[in-house]
């Protein structure tokens, strides 16, 4: 099992996590920012962070893991390697939660629902009503990292490998900005600190 030092530090080696000085989308600005596909294009991370979930999950009796697409798949596919059960993954079509591509989930079968970032958990529970259309039970909800520390509960058994909360301001209260050391930048753009 991981600690919480060494799930931060696979975080900042890979990238996923940065410090700095950031302008984000809600044109807030912040001292971290967090981007999980950095961590899961690298196999060897992403293997060591789903066995911490998948150690909590190992006796429920999993039949099949379903995470929401884009997010998701990677993180389903390889829970489902290491549970040694199918992984599938959802899809929006007209803005709605559908499986597709001939993926079926049967009565009473027992699912584990996975995702990269749960913000305000709202495609994970989007999932799970799915999930619940076609009579199956969620057992299980494994999430990669929870930016509500926390605050987001599904109601099931419930696992995360890192609970932050990245804390942000607006413009005019930015200790950032006030100290006027380190200009903001948009996260994406070439000029990225990586303090770490
Ligand atoms: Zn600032």
């Amino acid at each position: 099992m991981l600690s919480k030092e060494e799930v931060l530090r696979i975080f900042v080696d890979s990238g996923a996590l940065l410090t700095g000085h950031f302008i984000l989308t809600s044109g807030r600005h912040s001292d971290h920012y967090m981007q999980c596909a950095q961590v899961l294009k690298y196999p060897h991370y992403t293997e060591k962070l789903a066995m911490h979930l998948a150690d909590k999950f190992r006796n429920d009796d999993i039949e099949i893991v379903i995470g929401p697409a884009l997010g998701g798949i990677i993180l389903s596919y390889e829970l489902g390697r290491q549970l040694k059960v199918p992984a599938m993954f959802t899809e929006r079509e007209d803005g709605k939660m559908v499986l597709r591509r001939g993926f079926k989930v049967f009565r009473n079968q027992r699912v584990l629902v996975v995702e990269d970032v749960i913000t305000t958990g709202g495609s994970v529970r989007e999932v799970m009503q799915l999930v619940e259309t076609y009579g199956a039970k969620v057992v299980g909800i494994g999430v990669l990292v929870d930016r509500s520390n926390g605050n987001i509960q599904f109601g099931t058994k419930q696992h995360q490998v890192l609970s932050m909360e990245i804390k942000s301001w607006e413009v005019t209260e930015c200790p950032i900005c006030k100290e006027g050391k380190l200009p903001p930048i948009k996260p994406g753009s070439r000029k990225i600190f990586r303090l770490g």
